[in-house]
């Protein structure tokens, strides 16, 4: 008997099958629905909350600026007691420094020299630049039209006692510890940082820095998924590589649902004879094997382990990796306590021509030099050196496109998706 290829599909000329498949919005959509935080809280100083995310509003406990006070260095007055006229005003003895209060009442008709910072005296609610006035004999004069409250800050202006300082989900920034340490707060309550396992799965996978023998691969996206989740401000629990065989998966996720509040693997989530990741979410009962109009990423089987959700994303690295930052990144996020994040990409003109067929997102490796997006010059799904020589993705719409160069087209800087 001859063995013979399969004959052609009857379908093999329809369009992409992607238009019955859910589209991506659809599938955050559903993500965005059915998760919810599952951290705990805990209170921090200051000195440890940068990047972590808050879990209470912070309450601003004193008004930034605390008192009013100068913006500048010059001389303060009371404008209500300037008369017509170019201003002549006797300086009172002593000065306002930014730290040193003035205690004394500044009368009126009487200007004090103050520096930029030092809370305006009693008796002073207006403040002239050094600049603009002429000084001699405890006397400065300058010109008339100044405007009342000049070059001061007003109590409280920028955030008072009691306002939100930050609101709950926030992820602590360098600026917002500024602010929270502006307003006199010290100790804050944060979310349990979010612990994320990390599973390789196949048998072809060896370690990197061992010996691959022909047919072996070292384990890219390990140390791909470890460091983003890093970058995302969780904790990696890396539960290394597990073989393409059921009961060994099963121990592994079992280790993983003790140590980690969600589960990303990669590999095994088709539904072929060695997809075991998918097989045994099946098993267990709580498997969806999503099959997503998305281009680069094969179904992504999401399930949930003894209660812990489980991410099964595509073996190939370029396909992980997309589908980590669409679609385990926003999760991660609502699981985190930060809350659903849309990353934040902007139009750029295209570098590039392109004919995308509809019914599916697209998303391209790309970078922006000199204000136009150039894409990797291949779009092989195997081309790991694309995903580290691109700076971020281009995203195309599910419908069909003729991108031309100069045509608008969406760049999301991989750091939006942090
Ligand atoms: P799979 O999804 O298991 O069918 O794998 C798809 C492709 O990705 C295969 O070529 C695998 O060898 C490759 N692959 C799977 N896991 C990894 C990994 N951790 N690092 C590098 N390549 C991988
Ligand atoms: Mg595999």
């Amino acid at each position: 008997m001859t063995l013979r290829p399969p004959p052609l599909r009857d379908d093999c000329f329809a369009l992409p099958a992607g238009v019955d498949w859910t589209p991506v919005d659809q599938a955050l959509a559903m993500l965005r629905d059915r998760l919810h935080p599952v951290v705990g809280q805990e209170t921090c100083n200051l000195d440890q909350a940068l990047g972590r995310i808050v879990a209470a509003p912070v309450v601003a406990e004193r008004p930034n600026p605390p008192q009013a006070n100068t913006a500048v260095d010059g001389y303060g007055f009371a404008h209500g007691s300037l008369g017509a006229g170019d201003p002549v005003l006797p300086l009172v003895k002593g000065r306002a420094a930014a730290g040193l209060a003035y205690e004394a009442e500044v009368p009126a008709g009487h200007a004090i020299r103050i520096l930029t910072g030092a809370a305006l005296p009693k008796g002073v609610d207006t403040v002239v630049l050094q600049e603009d006035v002429t000084a001699a004999d405890s006397q400065i004069a300058f010109r008339a039209g100044i405007r009342p409250g000049a070059n001061t800050r007003k109590a409280g202006e920028d955030i008072g006692a009691g306002d939100v300082a930050l609101p709950a989900g926030r992820v602590v920034t360098p600026a917002d510890l500024a602010l929270m340490a502006a307003v006199g707060v010290s100790r804050i309550s944060v979310h349990h940082r979010l612990r994320v396992a990390v599973i390789s799965t196949g048998d072809e996978l060896v370690e990197p820095g061992t010996k691959a023998a022909a047919g072996q691969v070292f384990d890219a996206n390990r140390p791909m998924l470890t460091g983003l989740v890093e970058t995302f401000g969780y904790d990696p629990v890396d539960l290394g590589i597990v073989r393409d065989d059921r009961q060994a998966l099963r121990q592994a996720f079992d280790a993983a649902s003790e140590r980690s509040d969600v589960i990303l693997t990669s590999g095994g989530a088709s539904s072929g004879d060695e997809d075991h990741v998918s097989a045994l979410l099946n098993e267990a009962g709580a498997m969806a094997e999503w099959r997503i109009a998305l281009k680069p990423g094969r179904p992504l089987a999401l399930g949930m382990w003894r209660g812990k959700p489980v991410f099964g994303l595509p073996g190939n690295p370029v396909a992980a990796l997309v589908c980590t930052l669409i679609f385990a990144r926003p999760a991660m996020g609502v699981l985190s306590g930060a809350g659903w994040c849309e990353p934040q990409g902007f139009e750029v003109p295209a570098g590039f021509e392109k004919n995308k067929k509809p019914g599916r997102r697209e998303y391209l490796r790309a970078r922006i030099r000199g204000g136009r997006a150039e894409l990797f010059k291949s779009e092989g799904s195997g081309r790991i050196s694309g995903l580290s020589w691109a700076e971020g993705l281009i995203e195309l719409g599910d419908a069909g496109q003729e991108i031309r160069p100069g045509d608008p087209v969406t760049f999301i800087p991989y750091g939006s998706f942090t």
